[in-house]
């Protein structure tokens, strides 16, 4: 009897263990969506576990959590000099590499998101974001920053003027920071923070038409999770 009940308990560890790691193996599939209430307890430890080289000095915790739970989705800069920070910026939020970047190696190069710390200019304010969609928003500023870290200097600069001058340069750089931030697990956030986007009334009408040429829609982010999480 002691021996079947050990049979018993020994098959009932391996599936609990078997689909643990089911799970592990699908974390870039996650569905899950993040809430601030879930996550405020661990901000503690994802500042001592991802806060190396992090310049994270902002007083919205909200912010500051969804910074690094985005984080933790793209473990390729958890080593990089990371800041973000509120200003008054034309678009919701921007990733660039600190302006010193000129005179240092790629590898010792910084990079900041910027948010915009008002919604006067077009409407979308991120405070109005769930913390979902932050995260998925902060998520796509990763992309383009994981896109730098891979440039030399000079393609760097060459890569800044064709942003600025090239529309069509501008759309396929976005819509690849897009489908990068679907392969680092953050689509449905992505997804969240769009269709809100899209449903914000108080989002002007020339920035959400502007932003439709861009990016990708809530119908293409869906294909391409269902492309990379099947
Ligand atoms: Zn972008």
């Amino acid at each position: 009897m002691r021996f079947s009940f050990s049979i018993y308990f020994l098959i009932l560890f391996f599936n609990t263990w078997a689909q643990d790691c089911q799970l592990n193996l699908n974390i870039d599939c996650d569905t899950a969506k993040f809430s601030f209430e879930q996550y405020k307890d661990s901000l503690a430890f994802y500042e001592s576990f991802f806060g190396k080289n992090k310049d994270v000095k902002i007083k919205d915790e909200k912010l500051k959590l969804a910074f690094f739970v985005a984080l933790r989705h793209f473990p390729e800069l958890k080593e990089s000099a990371l800041k973000i920070k509120l200003k008054s910026i034309s678009t919701t939020m921007q990733a660039q590499p600190k302006w010193t970047f000129i005179f240092r190696a790629k590898e010792n190069r910084g990079y900041q998101i910027l948010v915009n710390r008002d919604s006067s200019s077009n409407g979308m304010y991120y405070r109005d974001l769930s913390f979902n969609s932050l995260v998925g928003w902060i998520g796509h500023e990763f992309a383009h920053i994981l896109d730098y870290s891979k440039k030399d200097n000079f393609e760097m600069i060459g890569f800044i003027a064709d942003y600025v001058t090239s529309k069509e340069r501008m759309r396929k750089v976005e819509r690849k920071a897009d489908k990068e931030t679907i392969r680092h697990g953050l689509g449905i956030q992505l997804l969240d923070g769009v269709t809100f986007f899209h449903k914000n009334r108080r989002v002007t009408k020339e920035y959400r038409e502007r932003k439709k040429n861009y990016y990708l829609s809530p119908e293409e982010i869906i294909a391409e999770i269902q492309q990379n999480c099947d």
